[in-house]
C-alpha cells in the first residue's frame, strides 16, 4: 500500500488500518472454515460467536447495564427517526430538541405519529450551539436529542434531566468517543459508519422498560422486541458489517477503552480549536462551550479561500475537508480512528496555508 491520504470524511469515515488489514487477511477464509464470512450462514456457530462477542465487547466498553439490550439493526439512523415514534409516540406527545439537520429529520418523521413539541432549538443562530434552557412537557412519551450534530459540529456536554420521561439520543457521530452514562438514557442509537464500522448496520441500545412500552400490532421488522428476542438475528443481518464493528470494538479495547479514547480525542480536537482561537484567519463556527470533538467546523475569510484551501489540502494528502453542502465552509471529522499525528500534520498544513494566504 502506498501512503494513504488522511481521511477526514464525515461518513462513511475512516476505519483503523489494523482493522482493515485483519479483515483483508480473513476475507477468503475466516476461522479456518475455508469459507469467507461473506458466504457463511448467519445461523452458523461462527457467526453466533461474532454477533455475541460484538455485543459483549460493546457492553463492556460502554458499561451497559444488564437491563438493556444491544441490537444490530438495518436501515441506518434514518430508519430510527421513524421507528422510534412508531414504537413509542402512538398519538401522544414527545419533546424534541432541535439542534440541526439531523435533529430536524427526526422531528419530521415523529410528526407522522403524534404531537411533537420543540423543547428547545438553536435555529436562531444557525444551529451553532446547544440550547441550555428547555421547556419540557411533564407527561411526554419521551425526549429526543441528537447528542452530536455532525453538520453543525456541536455537541451536548450535559444532558437534560428528564425525570421519569425516557431520554432518547442519536449518537451516530460520536458513539464510543467519550464516556457516557447509559442509564441516563432509555434508547441510544447510532449508524455505524461514523465511528463504529462500515455502513449497513445501526446500533440500538434499549432498556427493558422502553421495550415493554411498544404495542404488539406493529410490522414485525419495525418492532424492537422482534430483534431483542432473537438477538439481532431474526432475519439475515448484515454479517460482514457487524464483523467489522466487532473488530473496531476489539481495537478500542486494546487501546485502553473509552476513557483512553476520550483523552486522545480531546487532545486531537484541542489542537484544531487552539489554532482557531489564536487565529484571525480560521474561525470555528460552533459556540465555544458546545464544540464537538468529532466534527470540527470552521470558516476561512472568504469562500474563494475555502475552495483554495480544500483543493490544496487535498493535494497535500488531506481529503474530506469540505463542509456539508447545506452549510458550506470546512469541516474536519476526526473520529476515533483518525490518528493524533494526522491532526498535527493538518494543523501544520493549515498554519502554512494561513501564512501564504493571509
Ligand atoms: C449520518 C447521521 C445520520 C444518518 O445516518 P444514516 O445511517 O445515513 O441513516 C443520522 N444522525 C446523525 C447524527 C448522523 O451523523
Amino acid at each position: 500500500m502506498g501512503k494513504r491520504p488522511y481521511n477526514l470524511y464525515a461518513g462513511p469515515a475512516i476505519l483503523p488500518q489494523e482493522v482493515l488489514r485483519e479483515a483483508q487477511k480473513n476475507l477468503l477464509d475466516i476461522g479456518d472454515s475455508g469459507l469467507s464470512l461473506l458466504e457463511t450462514s448467519h445461523r452458523s456457530a461462527l457467526y453466533d460467536e461474532i454477533n455475541s462477542s460484538a455485543n459483549h465487547d460493546l457492553r463492556d466498553l460502554l458499561g451497559i447495564p444488564e437491563n438493556y439490550h444491544v441490537l444490530f439493526l438495518q436501515g441506518g439512523a434514518s430508519l430510527q427517526f421513524a421507528m422510534i415514534p412508531m414504537n413509542f409516540l402512538q398519538g401522544g406527545t414527545a419533546d424534541y430538541i432541535h439542534t440541526g439537520e439531523w435533529a430536524g429529520k427526526a422531528v419530521k418523521e415523529a410528526k407522522l405519529f403524534g404531537t411533537v413539541k420543540i423543547a428547545g432549538t438553536s435555529e436562531d443562530k444557525n444551529y451553532s450551539y446547544v440550547p441550555k434552557t428547555l421547556s419540557l412537557t411533564p407527561d411526554a412519551r419521551y425526549v429526543h436529542l441528537c447528542s452530536n450534530e455532525t453538520i453543525g459540529g456541536i455537541r451536548f456536554n450535559r444532558f437534560p434531566e428528564t425525570g421519569d420521561v425516557p431520554l432518547i439520543a442519536d449518537m451516530s457521530s460520536e458513539i464510543c468517543s467519550r464516556r457516557i452514562e447509559v442509564s441516563k438514557f432509555d434508547l441510544i442509537y447510532a449508524g455505524a459508519q461514523k465511528n463504529l464500522g462500515p455502513a449497513g448496520v445501526t446500533l440500538v441500545i434499549i432498556s427493558d422498560r422502553m421495550l415493554a412500552r411498544a404495542p404488539a400490532n406493529l410490522p414485525t421488522m419495525l418492532k424492537y422486541g422482534t430483534h431483542a428476542e432473537k438477538d439481532s438475528n431474526y432475519n439475515t443481518p448484515p454479517v460482514f458489517s457487524i464483523y467489522i464493528v466487532g473488530l473496531v470494538l476489539k481495537w478500542l479495547k486494546n487501546l485502553g477503552g473509552i476513557a483512553a479514547m476520550e483523552e486522545i480525542n480531546n487532545r486531537k480536537a484541542a489542537l484544531l480549536y487552539d489554532l482557531f482561537d489564536g487565529s484571525k484567519f480560521y474561525r470555528g463556527t460552533a459556540a465555544r462551550e458546545d464544540r464537538s470533538i468529532m466534527n470540527v467546523t470552521f470558516r476561512l475569510p472568504s469562500e474563494d479561500l475555502e475552495k483554495k484551501f480544500i483543493s490544496e489540502a487535498k493535494a497535500a494528502g488531506f481529503v474530506g475537508l469540505k463542509g456539508h453542502r447545506s452549510v458550506g465552509g470546512c469541516r474536519a471529522s476526526i473520529y476515533n480512528a483518525f490518528p493524533l499525528e494526522g491532526v498535527e500534520a493538518l494543523v501544520g498544513f493549515m498554519k502554512k496555508f494561513e501564512a501564504a494566504n493571509r
